[in-house]
């Protein structure tokens, strides 16, 4: 079976994308290659940190890859925490601390739009593509639900009553940003015949 590098240590993303991907593709993780380092994702743009880590693999291991960034775009910050998202409170990355730093800063902000948005960068044969996965929605006064992770609890897409932690995680991936880009790069892949 043809197998193709998904570049990342988080086994969770690999189980969720895995019953996407077209038959007959078999993804497989960084560890599963034997690249056990943290790439350094050193980019100011989603797009250049998901080229970063598949131009990684691809250098030094000439695997077919594909690699993913997200972040938090809200309208009222020009775009921040974005590419900043993880660590947007410190270096710690926790998902409490972001929040409460998101939610002083959009204190009596009544323009409350913000989309999730992600990118995969796919390299094929040396040859480079990117899809992009966009949900709009608005930044919540308050955290609700206790599902998911990350912003999830101060998300509420548009079309919903929900905050994307108060939803199933098959509620939130029929409308996802992951999920959205997901689709977009599984279908590119059927239609090439990449397995
Ligand atoms: P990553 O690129 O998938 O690691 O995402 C970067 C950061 O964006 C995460 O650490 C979270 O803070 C945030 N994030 C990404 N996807 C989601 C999501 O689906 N819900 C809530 N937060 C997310």
């Amino acid at each position: 079976m043809k197998q193709i590098v998904f570049a990342t240590h988080n086994l969770n993303k690999l189980a969720e994308i895995q019953p996407l991907i077209p038959g007959g593709l078999e993804v497989i993780s960084l560890d599963q290659i034997g690249c056990v380092e943290a790439i350094a994702e050193t980019a100011t743009t989603l797009e250049g940190n998901a080229q970063i880590k598949a131009s990684y693999i691809w250098k030094y291991f000439r695997c077919d890859c594909f690699a993913d960034d997200t972040g938090l775009e809200v309208q009222a910050l020009q775009g921040a925490p974005g590419v900043y998202s993880a660590r947007f409170a410190g270096p710690e990355g926790l998902a409490e601390a972001n929040m409460a730093k998101l939610l002083t800063l959009m204190k009596g902000e009544t323009s409350r739009r913000a989309q999730f948005r992600t990118v995969i960068a796919l390299i094929l044969s040396g040859n480079s593509y990117l899809f992009e996965g966009v949900v709009a929605g608005k930044i919540l006064e308050e955290p609700i639900g206790d599902h998911g992770f990350g912003y999830d609890p101060v998300f509420q897409p548009d079309g919903s009553e929900l905050s994307f932690a108060q939803m199933t995680l098959e509620e939130k991936n029929k409308m996802s940003h992951r999920a959205r880009a997901i689709a977009k790069l599984c279908a590119f892949l059927e239609n090439i015949g990449a397995n």
